[in-house]
């Protein structure tokens, strides 16, 4: 039984015996090994069948519907339980107004009544009465109506998919021993998921820089993407073996397989276990360049990991994560009490919360972010907060409040000019002002930096430096903006490629900038954990790199490693006129010499 390999975009092959191992190449994202049962998890609109009934099936269709309305409670009523138990009662809130949809007499009624007068099948009866109702809620020009008209429509997906018969394929019913399979994954989606409810996760779409990436390399979960037409190949129940360090995916592993991965997982179990007594060490180059080492989180769940990984602190909070899974935004007091409790965990080291950035590929139910015909490109993060000052001024009330237990800095996203960071620092000096009045202890010149994502930032960067006291570089932005392509996208995900000789080029402005005017410069992007790249960010003088927890440990090990010299050599050359290719093969090729066995 040998392994037949596969390229990235699944090629239709004859079908083999089932039980025959088969392989598939996709984009590994997030490392680790997981074998598990498929579980697949469809997002998109399922194609709706028409059928004519006979008078005597109407009784049956009638049950038929109520028993998929019965089932979608059931569903509703665990996934309810469960998110109540990993993220809180109120999270799980979001579940109630799902239930209220199901148990709405009118809809009921006037689905059962048109089954019996139309004489149709009861998913599509049921799908044209929801578009109705949806239409006219949509139409109506109220934020809370409107909230209900997504809420109809997340429940109509599920009753729809009962009464098919493909029940089970959302995020329900699943446990460490599942892999999920799914053509995207939202981030509210992965926002409920952890590493004891699953093995490991493969997508469709995404790429390295995609928000399903960063999480599942934050939960330490085994994640490959940009898999197209897998959720076809699979189907649920399957055995696979997943292996997040090459991207392969061996469907019915072998013995051989399973032989094979077994002493691969156990080899990187005694790297990671030499990674270990690094913890207390310093990330310090091999000529004594210090490069402070911090931590990324989305969810204060993580914390422990942080600790663990030694760390120097966070240098990424996402808190727009707080902001997911709910009909209604998290207010001052409850936004106080996680930052509180995050700034008093990681104290004395700092933590950097990053305020709001929502939208774009990550949209959340509970604030109105309109529709946009380019979110990418729309009023996100930085954008809606300006637009909405008294959202923006509720959570920057709390992390002032927040900031004196502990060692908190906060910096803006999406900045791109000078005018949006003076129109964000009066908001900022009129929350501080408001708690002076209140007499509500707060901190008083709390640091303050922007994010470098956008590349008209990156030209002003010299000019923005006077106004901050550090700069963060989102590269997966950046690199999106810069170059034009979709991060999320793995049709062009080539392009978003950290080698670009422009890449090299917006980097050492950005640092120079930093420099000139006397600040600090760290990047907080994918790429400050991918170690293929450190020799070049050593190069170009980064002062402080901030990744995912469970790649802290082989970031630090790599800085140990180099030494500036060689890696200002790599910025030089990629400086003069050198090519992709040859500006990789340099970073890549120091990087395998002086730390070949974390690849
Ligand atoms: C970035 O853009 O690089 C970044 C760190 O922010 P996010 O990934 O949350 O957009
Ligand atoms: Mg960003």
């Amino acid at each position: 039984m040998g392994i037949r390999s596969s390229k990235k975009n699944l090629q239709p092959e004859t079908s083999p015996p089932s039980g025959e191992e088969r392989v598939f190449q996709g984009t590994a994202v997030a490392p680790g090994i997981a074998e598990g049962k498929v579980l697949i998890h469809f997002q998109e609109e399922e194609s709706i069948p028409f059928r004519d009934l006979q008078d005597h099936e109407l009784d049956a269709e009638v049950a038929r519907f109520e028993g998929a309305l019965l089932a979608t409670r059931k569903e509703i009523l665990e996934l309810q339980e469960r998110l109540a138990h990993s993220a809180g009662a109120s999270d799980a809130g979001i579940f109630d107004a799902h239930l209220m949809v199901l148990e709405d007499p009118s809809l009921i009624d006037e689905v059962i009544k048109g089954v019996r007068k139309e004489k149709h099948n009861a998913e599509f009866v049921f799908q044209g009465v929801i578009h109705k109702f949806i239409k006219t809620l949509s139409a109506i020009d109220d934020p809370y109506l409107r909230e209900r008209a997504i809420d109809l429509e997340d429940v109509a997906r599920r009753v729809i998919r009962h009464l098919l018969g493909k029940s089970g394929q959302r995020l329900a019913g699943h446990d460490r021993n599942h892999i999920i399979v799914a053509d995207e994954l939202t981030p509210s989606d992965t926002a409920t998921l952890n590493r004891d409810n699953v093995a490991g996760f493969i997508t469709e779409k995404g790429s390295k820089t995609s928000h399903v990436a960063i999480m599942a390399r934050s939960l330490g979960i085994p994640a490959i993407v940009g898999l197209e037409g897998i959720c076809t190949e699979l189907e649920n129940g399957s055995l696979i073996l997943i292996d997040g360090y090459s991207g392969k995916i061996f469907l019915n592993p072998a013995p051989s397989t399973h032989l094979t991965y077994q002493a691969i997982a156990e080899e990187k179990e005694l790297v990671e276990e030499g990674l270990e007594v690094l913890r207390e060490s310093d990330s310090t180059t091999l000529d004594g360049r210090h490069i402070v080492l911090a931590a990324n989180i989305e969810l204060p769940e993580e914390l422990d990991e942080v600790e663990a990984c030694g760390a120097d602190g966070i240098g990424l909070y996402r808190t727009e994560f707080l902001y997911f899974n709910r009909t209604t935004p998290p207010d001052e007091e409850e936004q106080y009490a996680v930052y509180r409790r995050v700034a008093e965990k990681i104290n004395p080291q700092p933590v950097i919360i990053r305020t709001l950035d929502i939208g774009g590929d990550k949209p959340t139910e509970c604030l109105d972010l309109g529709h946009e015909q380019n979110p990418f490109l729309g009023c996100r993060a930085i954008r809606f907060c300006l637009n909405n000052p008294e959202i923006f001024k509720t959570q920057l009330r709390a992390i002032l409040r927040a900031g004196v237990h502990g060692n908190l800095k906060m910096m803006f996203p999406m900045i791109s000019g000078i005018e949006e960071l003076f129109h964000a620092k009066v908001l900022l000096a009129e929350a501080a002002q408001e708690l002076t009045i209140q007499g509500v202890p707060h901190k008083k010149d709390i640091e303050l930096g922007i994010m470098i994502e956008v590349p008209s930032a990156a030209l002003m960067a010299d000019v923005l430096a006077h106004e901050v006291q550090f700069f963060s570089i989102g590269t997966n932005d950046l690199l999106q903006y810069l170059m034009a392509v979709d991060r999320g996208n793995e049709r062009i995900a080539h392009l978003h490629d950290p080698s670009n000789p422009a890449v090299v080029r917006i980097l050492k402005t950005i640092v120079d900038g930093a420099h000139a005017a006397g600040i600090w410069v760290g990047v907080c992007g994918e790429l400050a954990g991918d170690i293929e790249f450190t020799p070049l960010l050593v190069g170009l003088g980064i002062d402080e790199l901030s990744a995912s927890a469970a790649l802290v440990p082989r970031v630090k090990k790599a800085i140990r490693s180099l030494d500036v010299t060689a890696c200002r050599e790599i910025v030089e050359r990629a400086l003069s006129g050198e090519r992709a290719a040859e500006i990789y093969a340099r970073t890549t090729g120091l990087a395998r010499t002086r730390y070949p066995d974390l690849f």
